[in-house]
């Protein structure tokens, strides 16, 4: 779905409006773990995307579920399409914003790589499996991704990408596993959960996105399920409001009711773009930041506004009962985990049941729980299903 920034309502495009002074600029970045020559042709973030795009952990984000299993159908989301999607909607707001815009979507393009096959499902599952053993979670796992376990390079493991994508990719991080990244990188990407300061803009920015992209299409993909209907949706305020609008302009969609959702949904995404973009024109004016040394000491600036933070939370809670909750979800859910955890049980019997890049490490029995999770997290939908069956002789889903 496309957003026109410049023409929404009171969206006068003005130089003034730029925040490009608390834009990152990637010739100031602070760098990768291991010093590369520039790229001719390319800016750091520039590259960064390209490197992200050409990961194995990128293409496999085709076949991982979002919230519907990747055999339920063809139409419905991949973390692959949710990341394109957060990409674009968090473009159109930075290039309003003058911010940087090839952070963003090298952020946006990143920040799921860590998923574990099955959505939330598998997370949960995988997290319960490490819960002697650090536990798991998918953003420090993105992080771990790109930092680690893609192997491309000669001379490092991981991405080598520059601090200010890896600071985005690791959007959430608890305490204490900011303090054993701390360890391994002072100062590092873990700092700002220690000294509890802000990310750039551009980070603050693709967690909005995100909230905005999966709001918007797990409506889409409920309905197309049949899981969740009008009726239930229109007592959500947000989507009832534009959907009200949408029929007062065109009554004619009453008989059209996919072009009428899209519609809504579409008058949703603007809305809630505009909102963000003028909400952090505002935030940054009032905050009287000038630099973005002093915007991350500052409260997070790229926000929505109080009122459409408060619809955007009502559909998010809507969402999470009727569909992440939805009784056939559920039972997805109950078996993807199992798949899951007999996964892990039989590679901790077994750690050569794992292809030789994770059974042969040279600490492999000191790390096995860390591999194996490693391994598993890796695992499209598909490939995870196919291997359970392989171990166990049991079929799931
Ligand atoms: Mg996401």
């Amino acid at each position: 779905m496309q957003q026109d920034v410049s023409t929404g309502p009171g969206e006068a495009s003005s130089v003034f409006d730029s925040l490009s002074a608390l834009a990152s600029d990637p010739a100031q970045s602070r760098g990768r773990r291991f010093a590369e020559p520039p790229a001719p042709t390319r800016n750091a973030f520039q590259r960064d995307r390209d490197r992200i795009v050409h990961s194995t952990a990128f293409r496999r984000l085709v076949y991982k579920t979002q919230v519907f299993l990747n055999h339920e159908g063809d139409l419905f989301r991949t973390r692959l399409t949710h990341s394109l999607e957060v990409a674009q909607l968090g473009r159109s707001i930075a290039r309003a914003l003058g911010l940087n815009e090839d952070l963003v979507e090298a952020i946006a393009l990143a920040h799921d790589l860590g998923h574990t096959p099955f959505g939330h499902a598998g997370q949960d599952a995988l997290n319960e499996c490490m819960a002697e053993h650090g536990g798991f979670e998918h953003n420090l796992q993105s992080l771990r991704v790109v930092d680690r376990l893609e192997e491309r390079y000669p001379a490092f493991d991981g991405l080598n990408l520059s601090f200010e994508t890896r600071e985005g990719v690791l959007k959430h991080c608890s305490r204490i596993n900011a303090e054993h990244l701390e360890v391994s990188e002072p100062g590092g990407v873990a700092r700002r959960f220690l000294d509890r300061t802000q990310p750039s803009l551009e980070a603050q920015l693709c967690n909005l996105a995100d909230a905005i992209a999966y709001n918007a299409h797990d409506i889409d993909d409920g309905v197309r399920s049949g899981l969740i209907t009008l009726q239930q949706l229109l007592e959500v305020e947000l989507f009832a409001h534009y959907h009200q609008q949408t029929l007062g302009e065109h009554p004619d969609l009453v008989h059209k009711p996919r072009r009428l959702l899209y519609e809504t949904i579409r008058r949703m995404l603007s809305d809630q773009v505009y909102d963000v973009i003028q909400t952090t024109r505002s935030n940054v004016a009032q905050a009287g930041v000038k630099t973005l040394a002093e915007a991350r000491q500052a409260g997070p600036l790229v926000a929505f506004s109080a009122d459409m933070k408060t619809r955007s939370d009502a559909l998010k809670k809507f969402l999470f009962a009727s569909l992440y909750r939805h009784p056939q979800v559920m039972q997805t859910t109950l078996q993807a985990q199992q798949a899951v955890r007999e996964l892990f049980a039989a590679y901790l019997r077994d750690p050569a049941g794992m292809p030789a890049d994770f059974a042969t490490g040279a600490d492999l029995q000191r790390h096995l729980h860390r591999t194996v999770a490693d391994y598993i997290a890796g695992m499209t939908d598909r490939f995870a299903l196919r291997e359970h069956e392989r171990l166990t002789g049991r079929r799931l889903l």
